[in-house]
């Protein structure tokens, strides 16, 4: 009496030793008997050892550790080593922020001068009163700790103009 092959998923369960005993006695015994099941038992036997051995915690060679540590020490004096190149990059980085502040600055000094001009030129009372007003509000309305403000404390006063 020949019985049914075994399905591959069984077999497998077969091999990890999922079944029951009386399961693990019939596999067996069909097993034994039928090529068919016998050459997929081994394949599956060699892909579980593949798939084993691919799992298996990698060993680094007793080189690699020393290896490495000599890599890090021959590394560790880099910091002393700064090249000019290292020092211009960093003065850049550190020089965009003064460089933006001392713009808005320049900008607020420039704009000062070209308002005093501005003042001085106008003619009729009324334009000085305009240019005064504006300005004034300007400095006034300002928050206080603003750099608006903060400039506007180191304007002479109105009568030192
Ligand atoms: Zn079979």
């Amino acid at each position: 009496m020949k019985k049914e092959c075994i399905n591959p998923e069984k077999l497998s369960a077969f091999l990890d030793g999922e079944l029951s005993e009386q399961e693990r006695e019939n596999i067996k015994s069909h097993v034994k008997d039928c090529p068919l099941c016998q050459k997929e038992a081994q394949g599956l036997t060699k892909l579980t050892e593949l798939l084993n051995n691919s799992f298996l915690p990698i060993e680094p060679s007793p080189y690699f550790i020393p290896g490495l540590k000599q890599k890090i020490e021959d590394n560790e004096p880099m910091p002393a080593k700064i090249t000019i190149n290292d020092w211009i990059s960093r003065i850049k980085h550190s020089l965009v922020p003064i460089g933006a502040t001392a713009l808005i600055l320049l900008s607020f000094v420039a704009g000062n001068r070209i308002g005093n001009i501005l003042y001085q030129k106008s003619s009729t009372a009324q334009e000085r009163e305009i240019y005064t007003s504006v300005e004034s509000s300007i400095l006034n309305d300002s928050p206080e700790s603003s750099l608006t403000n903060t400039y506007a404390n180191l304007l002479p006063e109105e009568g030192e103009r």
